[in-house]
């Protein structure tokens, strides 16, 4: 198997992951996030590098520092449990790192699931969470499916619209099978607004069908989307079943927004201000002792997963893939080789540290 992610393909820089996670807790802390929570937030942006996800890696790491520096994101928050009930809660984030709220609220949610089966945790008043695989694989640790979503800031165009009016509104399920799990991960847009951020740093062009420029019409310029909008998973129109990704979307925002309490739709902010972006998260997490022992749900899980591994494949591919597999097999490469870092994130790491005084010597 290859190492996955848009820069193997690129120009790009090995960092060891150990000390661009210390670097990292070390810029946060000097913004004023306490150590703890510092280790949080640099744990999920370095574990999306880690696993071939650039688009949600350190390189956004300047935009959480901006939310912080003007006040949007707070420090100290005072994050409060709202509603209760044996197997559901609805926190309060109060503006707190998305990072270090989602952290607190999926434990919760395994907490819950260990002592009654289930746990169901919805948020409000939170930030952007970074990906949602963090939070998923957290349950595998205990045996759990994880379940996650997220609402985000307007970046999608509703099948028939021209106007961007839903996030890119990720979902993972997380499920416990053989060493790795089964981890699907994935934004309900065709590609998330991070890739077309990587294209723009690497100079790309993005494939056609990713988005539409402001008059409505597919583009494989990353700026036009940028000024118009990313299309739902399946694209334009109904053909390749563009309104089921706008449908799946929508689900996510009444989840994460409605539900929660939290913005929804176009009225979710961003991390970095200029107001609050009250973005709104719901987590899950599932014993599967609920339905039959532990010990026959994960071998049919790998009866599952080999079956599928196994099938007869199509001309030139070189493999099947179950969800997460290729990750798992991406981080394993990168905590030896170091993780991919693009020039420009460098660049903006080193100006970080030299704003902050935390030397970034991560380079391998
Ligand atoms: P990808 O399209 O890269 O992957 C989606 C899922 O499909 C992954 O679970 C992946 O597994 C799996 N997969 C990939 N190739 C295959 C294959 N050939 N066969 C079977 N499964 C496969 O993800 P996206 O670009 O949509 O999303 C990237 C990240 O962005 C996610 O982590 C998501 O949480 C995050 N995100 C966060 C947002 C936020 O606001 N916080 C918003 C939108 C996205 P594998 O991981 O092994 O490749």
């Amino acid at each position: 198997m290859r190492e996955k992610g848009e820069l193997v393909e690129s120009k790009y820089v090995r960092v060891d992951y150990r000390a661009l996670t210390d670097f990292v807790v070390g810029v946060l802390q000097k913004f004023g996030v306490p150590k703890e929570d510092a280790e949080i937030t640099s744990q999920n942006l370095v574990r999306a590098d880690l696993r071939g996800i650039e688009s949600h890696g350190v390189a956004r790491l300047k935009r959480y520092t901006d939310g912080l520096k003007n006040g949007v994101v707070k420090t100290h928050p005072n994050m409060k449990t709202v509603r209760e009930s044996p197997v559901t809660a609805l926190v309060d984030g109060d503006f707190g790192l998305g990072q270090v709220v989602s952290y607190k609220a999926m434990n919760l949610a395994i907490e819950k699931a260990k002592k009654n089966y289930v746990g169901l945790v919805g948020v409000r008043n939170s930030n952007h969470f970074g990906i949602a695989g963090f939070y998923g694989l957290m349950a595998l640790e205990h045996n759990l499916i994880g379940l996650v979503v997220t609402n985000t800031r307007p970046l999608v165009a509703p099948t028939f619209s021209k106007q961007k009016m839903i996030g890119t509104n990720p979902v993972c399920v997380a499920v416990p099978a053989g060493e790795k799990g089964f981890v699907l991960d994935m934004a309900t847009s065709v590609a998330p607004i991070g890739k077309m951020e990587v294209a723009k740093r690497l100079g790309k062009k993005v494939p056609m069908n990713w988005g539409i420029d402001p008059e409505g019409n597919v583009t494989d310029d990353p700026n036009s989307i940028s000024k118009g909008a990313l299309l739902p998973l399946g694209g334009l129109g109904e053909i390749l079943g563009g309104h089921k990704g706008y449908g799946l979307a929508a689900v996510v925002d009444i989840f994460a927004g409605i539900l929660t309490g939290a913005n929804w739709g176009a009225t979710v902010g961003e991390t970095q201000g200029p107001g609050p972006a009250n973005v709104g998260h719901f987590f899950g997490a599932i014993n599967p002792e609920a339905f039959m022992p532990l010990s026959e749900f994960k071998p049919r899980m790998e009866q599952f997963t080999r079956s599928l591994k196994l099938l007869e494949k199509l001309p030139g591919a070189e493999e099947i893939y179950i969800a997460g597999e290729k990750s798992a097999y991406t981080e394993e490469v990168r905590k030896k080789m170091g993780v991919a870092l693009d020039l420009e994130t460098i660049k903006m790491l080193k100006q970080l540290g030299t704003e902050t005084g935390v030397p970034f010597t991560a380079s391998t």
